[in-house]
């Protein structure tokens, strides 16, 4: 007897744990670990999905064992790989196994697709194939098809005579295309065309084209004819005298924006050369080392990328890049494709299910060595990976918000160990946590101290708006950034401006003085609640009401502080009548290939001056980029948040670094009310390792990562007293778990207390070595399953990036 092991589709804590189900014979071979089933669960008829996590002979249940009903999938769409790590996911991150599976699964197979059965190319005339397609190009697989034809099915794919292909909905099943391919060779093709007669142009014009491009064979006939002039005659023709073979291929999607030029290795730099010589004696050792690079911007990081991934791909491995979804720019895309071609495949969120579901299937299908994309691509289906990038490695993004709350680092890491690789984490400004970890020697450090050809680091101006000059303009633009705008629209150069929109308008600040009101306890800002009209701390629950005046220099201007980008460009337009302005935020980037776009127009100097938030602080490298202007400095800074300064320095380093990456010298002029705040000023002498030690004595004093853990709990309710009820008694037993070197906070409401009619509370754990913790989440969880039946919802966040 055989039976499978299923993880089912029913996110509860009691089902959170293996069912065994017995394979009927019909599917004895049919059924193996990472295929999903339907499965019938419960007393009732209920039949529902599951995923098979093993497969094995026995089982110790005494009764009799329930069918599995049918296979969903003819082949396993999650690896023995993928199949381990959801085990360590799901305790890893307090969530469901099944949504740790899920989770993995590529998007399309969360979609609404159809599946069919396609016979490969040497196949097409098998009798057992034509026998099962019965005279049709394909064959729908359904809840219909039968045991036997599954079996059928399984059979010939085995023998690999057909294969499963997913449809996603309104995608075209085979997207065919004709091209043209040739079997001579050079020599053979030039020899073809000498006998050509002279007036024969459209056939010579093809073979040399040919004889060029042998190696991007097969080329669809619709490029030859728009960007060579060849015409569907002209290739007829050739056919008709074999010098070309018309095939068809199977259109590939490329993301918007792809356009690269081949590139080749380039002469590395001494610092350069170091990391790539550390990086690839641990591919070549298979040592699943992590090497933190700090490198400012503008050191060449991305080339070392590139290099260590050729070492990974030369011996016979793949490699996994991992970019933040923001700076998965066409730019930094074309990089790797420019190096490396068809090898790559890029995931990110701007893909529609389709051609997600191409690049996925090139993976699968070992016709890729590179996989580049955004947090998701951490669980990407390569198999013997050499290598693994984390490229700006203290994003934020890198944490998933919702439930598995993973942090593709730590899936990153897990993966290292399994495929025995080293991993690479790279960033100008690395996350203390990272940073303090390879103080440690847990990783190695590269420091990367150098700009290429030892440009110099644009020179940086703080401006206090607190002077009697800046305080006076009715605008945001002080004196200084306007002249130095001005100036540098009179060198036909470019400008970039930043907005800095974290954390806005949610906290009060002096215009006199800079003065941000502060938690008396937790050091970090208070932030408003509106359904309140008070001041709260999100990590302890202190609250005081809206002060009138600075409680520091007694002036009225205290207020809620922030300007959204269309005042800005709008300030600009009035400004530089003449100058020409993007401006990039959610609003102008919603439509798919409108980032994209703004980026090349920039790069193409077709506009004189980026206006942006966020999005335009990292990655990005325009040579006539000479100014960057911040209008906002202390946005960030004021986040009710421990990690505010690190996220300033952070976003005022890389936006810094924007500026004068080629010839020309760069400036940059940031406009602030704390100018002598340490995030500042170090961010303005780009000297990480001077904010390190700073925010790691700060971090001590007031016991936050990295010396301490921090785990936040939050609880949900429609009734107020009923969320504050709960977050009582789950403080009360963790309370009883914990030793009393741990620190319990809260409970506190959130940032928004109220979310579609919930109220959020959050208790946070800071903790040094806690060993009952983890298992007492764990009970907690369970005992408050039932509760969630009248709409309590506990969230556990290991680790968390935000706390709001
Ligand atoms: P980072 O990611 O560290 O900010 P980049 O990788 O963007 O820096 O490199 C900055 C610029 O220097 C890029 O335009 C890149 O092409 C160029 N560059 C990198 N390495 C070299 C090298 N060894 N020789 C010449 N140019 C280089
Ligand atoms: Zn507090
Ligand atoms: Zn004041």
């Amino acid at each position: 007897m055989s039976v499978a092991e299923v993880i089912v589709d029913v996110p509860t804590m009691q089902t959170n744990r293996p069912f065994e189900y017995q394979i009927p014979e019909a599917l004895e071979d049919v059924v193996v670990a990472g295929m999903r089933v339907e499965v019938p669960f419960g007393r009732g008829k209920r039949r529902i999905q599951g995923f098979v996590m093993k497969v094995k002979d026995t089982s110790d249940f005494q009764g009799k064992l329930k069918p599995i009903i049918r296979v969903i999938d003819l082949k396993p769409v999650l690896s023995k790989e993928m199949l381990d790590l959801s085990y360590w996911l799901a305790d890893r991150t307090y969530s469901f196994q099944i949504s740790c599976l899920q989770t993995m699964l590529p998007s399309v197979m969360r979609a609404k697709y159809k599946e069919y059965v396609i016979p490969l190319d040497d196949a097409k005339n098998d009798s057992e194939v034509e026998n099962l397609l019965n005279g049709a190009q394909t064959l729908e697989i359904t809840n219909q098809t039968d045991e036997k034809t599954v079996r059928k099915i399984n059979k010939l794919r085995k023998a690999k005579k057909v294969d499963i292909q997913y449809v996603v909905e309104n995608h075209a099943l085979q997207i065919k295309r004709q091209a043209v391919t040739t079997d001579l060779n050079v020599i053979q093709l030039h020899e073809q065309k000498s006998k050509l007669r002279a007036n024969a142009k459209a056939q010579i014009k093809l073979l040399d084209f040919l004889a060029n491009h042998l190696g991007d064979l097969p080329v669809e006939f619709n490029v030859l004819q728009k960007e060579y002039g060849i015409s569907r005659a002209a290739i007829k023709t050739a056919e008709k005298n074999n010098l070309v073979k018309v095939v068809e291929v199977t259109k590939l999607r490329k993301p918007v924006g792809i356009n690269a030029k081949k590139t080749t290795n380039l002469d590395l730099t001494p610092e350069q050369k170091t990391a790539v010589d550390k990086i690839n004696s641990s591919i070549v050792k298979e040592d699943p080392q992590t090497y933190l690079i700090e490198g400012v911007t503008g050191s060449g990081k991305t080339e070392v990328y590139l290099q260590a991934i050729e070492k990974a791909i030369k011996k016979g491995k793949t490699a996994l890049m991992l970019v933040p979804e923001i700076s998965l720019t066409p730019q930094m895309v074309n990089r790797v494709v420019g190096r490396f071609g068809d090898q790559v495949a890029v995931l990110h969120s701007g893909l529609s299910s389709g051609e997600r579901y191409d690049e996925w299937t090139r993976i699968e299908n070992h016709r890729v060595k590179v996989v580049v994309g955004a947090r998701s691509a951490v669980f990407a289906p390569l198999e013997k990976i050499g290598l693994i990038i984390i490229d700006e490695e203290h994003e934020a993004s890198y944490k998933q918000d919702d439930n598995p709350r993973y942090h593709a680092r730590d899936v990153a890491l897990w993966r290292a160990q399994v495929n025995k690789c080293p991993v690479v984490l790279g960033s100008a400004t690395p996350s203390l946590e990272s940073r303090a970890r390879a103080q440690k020697g847990v990783y190695h450090l590269i420091r990367m101290t150098k700009r290429i050809n030892n440009q110099n680091l644009p020179h940086v101006q703080i401006v206090d708006m607190r002077d009697a000059e800046n305080s006076a303009v009715k605008g945001d633009f002080s004196p200084a950034l306007k002249e130095h705008l001005q100036e540098t629209l009179n060198r036909h150069e470019q400008a970039i401006v930043l907005l800095n929109r974290r954390g806005y308008s949610s906290f009060m600040m002096c215009r006199e003085c800079g003065f941000v009101l502060k938690c008396p306890n937790c050091d970090v800002s208070l932030t408003y609640h509106k359904d309140l009209r008070r001041m709260k701390c999100h990590y302890c629950g202190h609250e005081e009401p809206v002060p009138n005046s600075c409680p520091n220099c007694g002036s009225k201007k205290i207020g809620f502080y922030g300007t959204g980008t269309q005042n800005i460009e709008q300030q600009l337009n009035d400004l530089f009548p003449e100058a020409r302005i993007l401006r990039m935020d959610v609003d102008t980037t919603r439509r798919k290939g409108a980032h994209a776009k703004i980026l090349a127009k920039f790069g193409q100097h077709q506009a004189d001056i980026l206006l942006g938030t966020q999005m335009i602080a990292k990655g990005l490298d325009f040579p006539d980029v000479t100014l960057v202007g911040v209008i906002n400095a202390d946005t960030t800074l004021s986040l009710a948040d421990f990690r505010a300064s690190e996220r300033t320095f952070q976003l005022l380093t890389q936006v810094s670094g924007r500026a004068g990456r080629a010839q020309k010298p760069g400036k940059v002029v940031i406009q602030t009310f704390n100018p002598d705040h340490y995030a500042i000023k170090d961010a303005a002498k780009q000297d990480y390792e001077t904010f390190f030690k700073q925010e790691m004595f700060i971090r001590h004093q007031s016991n936050y990562t990295p010396y301490y853990f921090t785990t936040l709990i939050s609880v949900a309710n429609q009734d107020e007293g009923k969320t504050l009820k709960q977050s009582y008694w789950l403080k009360k037993q963790l309370q009883g778990a914990l030793s009393k070197d741990a620190i319990l906070l809260g409970p506190s409401p959130t940032m928004i207390s109220r979310k579609q009619n919930k109220y959020y509370y959050q208790i946070i754990v800071k903790y040094k070595h806690e060993p009952n913790l983890h298992q007492r989440l764990l009970e907690i969880l369970n005992e408050t399953q039932a509760d969630a039946k009248q709409g309590y919802t506990i969230a556990i966040d290991n680790e968390p990036q935000h706390i709001d």
